[in-house]
């Protein structure tokens, strides 16, 4: 019973749940079993809170029990949250020892939003150390493993959320997506993310690592149920400055519909420059065969130039680590988690010494790059040309959506790699990201669905459909279409 109740999607959970053929305390335990069996090997966890997670699951029931209508259509399914996300009854750590055993005075908005919708939170997710990385090895706290080959990394850096889907120990998790980091763990795991419109999901609570960039988006095993999840944490915030003032997009209509199979009038763009010679054989090959797919299904593909995507790594290796410097100032040794003091030490001495302890190898590298390009005499020279090439990325994507409804490309330019493979070359492990970053840069919307198994390594790739801001409908009305016609992924 335990190990058929993980296997299932959190849809046809909520379903059974809602029916009362099965409690959420049931599911919730049996999740939490799992992770205890076997979480050991992959490490997705940084944080487990069966208590909390359980009393919640306890509420549902007695809603259920008494009545009631279900607090939302996910209530009593139980999910992953990224440790990016403040918790009141767990630590945020973002994979950093700067934040070792703290715990947040507040609940970010997100977090209140899967409360309120009756959703237990399981635990808290390994990541790279403040959303820093593509393959959760920044993390303070060890790697996580792809469930897929456990010698390989999971994607980053939300790698601990993705590889929990995979394992089935957790149906539900929520990412953040600063360059790519739902979407690049999604394709490496066989899972399904979305990085929704920017300013449509509150950053209230959470932790900045780059706060232009910067989204919290739904993390799933299927398209109906990352729809599901998406309207759950959507919604005007007036605690982020930056949210959108307008009404959720009704991606699970547009999921629900994108399921029968019909693409019919839908235009869809292949990006040219997204389309390499130097991206891995197996993952073109997947790439254009789910191209061939989207066209049985009637849509229209055509192929379209983006010239400025060829300079978005550089732009956004810029511009991340500028806001990076910035927003890591605060962590002075004087208000958050760690603090290196001996006692003689003056105030300046026991910063240096905390942030020297406390920040990993790649978080320094992007404090100083950020702060060397923000300098003055510099700052024109790379932060200004940086964000020109911001405004050349949206003039491309407004081009390109002139003649298509969405864009596709591969999610990632290769299969999961090795663990220790690439953490010495911060340039091969960037080039990860090639495909995810132009979406951020513009602010829109994109989403990562598999595209199966590559035929050279068997190892798992993803098809990366975009859409302008405020569309992000239009990528669940295609994922959901291509997830029908491409069929169950087995090894
Ligand atoms: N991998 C990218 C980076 O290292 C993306 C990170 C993210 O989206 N948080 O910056």
């Amino acid at each position: 019973m335990t190990a058929d109740l993980t296997a299932l999607d959190a849809s046809t959970l909520a379903t059974k749940i809602h029916a009362r053929e099965v409690s959420s305390v049931e599911v919730t335990q049996a999740h939490l079993d799992r992770i205890a069996s076997v979480d050991g090997e992959y490490n997705a966890f940084l944080h487990v809170s069966g208590e909390t997670a359980l009393a919640a699951a306890a509420q549902v029931d007695a809603a259920l029990a008494a009545g009631e209508a279900p607090a939302s259509p996910l209530a009593g399914v139980p999910l992953a949250l990224k440790d990016v996300f403040t918790t009141t009854d767990a630590p945020t750590t973002c994979g950093s020892k700067m934040l070792e055993g703290w715990v947040a005075p507040y609940d970010a908005t997100l977090t209140t939003k899967l409360r309120a919708a009756g959703i237990p939170v399981l635990g808290k997710t390994n990541m790279d150390e403040f959303a820093m990385g593509s393959s959760t090895e920044n993390s303070a706290y060890g790697p996580t493993r792809n469930p897929w080959d456990t010698t390989r990394i999971p994607g980053g850096s939300g790698g601990g959320s993705a590889a929990a889907l995979a394992s089935n120990q957790a149906p539900l998790a929520i990412g953040t997506d600063t360059g790519g980091s739902i979407r690049q763990p999604a394709a490496v795991t066989a899972t399904v993310g979305t990085k929704p419109t920017y300013g449509t999901v509150s950053r209230y609570g959470l932790v900045a690592c780059a706060s232009s960039l910067d989204q919290g988006g739904p993390c799933g095993r299927t398209v109906l149920d990352t729809a599901l999840l998406h309207e759950v944490i959507a919604g005007y915030d007036p605690r982020d400055s930056t949210s959108i003032d307008t009404p959720v997009r009704p991606v699970v209509e547009a999921a629900r519909q994108g399921a029968t199979g019909d693409l019919k009038g839908m235009r869809i763009g292949v990006v040219k420059e997204l389309h390499s010679d130097s991206y891995q054989p197996g993952v073109i090959a997947s790439f254009d065969a789910a191209v061939a797919q989207l066209k049985e299904l009637g849509a229209e593909i055509v192929e379209v130039s983006c010239p400025s995507f060829e300079y978005a790594l550089a732009s956004y290796y810029l511009v991340l680590p500028s806001e990076v410097s910035s927003n890591l100032a605060r962590f002075d040794a004087m208000r958050y988690g760690m603090r290196v003091d001996d006692g003689n030490m003056s105030a300046d001495q026991v910063m240096a010494a905390t942030r020297a302890a406390g920040f990993g190898k790649e978080v320094k590298r992007r404090i100083m790059i950020g702060t060397y390009a923000l300098s003055s005499g510099y700052y024109d020279a790379y932060y200004g040309s940086a964000l020109k090439v911001r405004t050349l990325i949206a003039r491309d994507f407004d081009a390109a959506y002139e003649k298509v409804d969405v864009l596709i490309s591969p999610t990632s330019p290769f299969t999961p790699w090795k663990l220790g493979e690439k953490v010495d070359d911060p340039l091969a492990m960037y080039l990860s990201d090639l495909c995810t970053l132009p979406t951020n840069l513009a602010g829109h919307c994109a989403m990562s669905v598999p595209s199966g198994l590559s035929a050279d390594d068997g190892l798992p790739v993803g098809l990366q459909i975009m859409a302008p801001a405020l569309a992000d409908e239009r990528l669940y009305r295609v994922a959901a279409a291509y997830e029908v016609a491409r069929g169950p992924i087995t090894r």
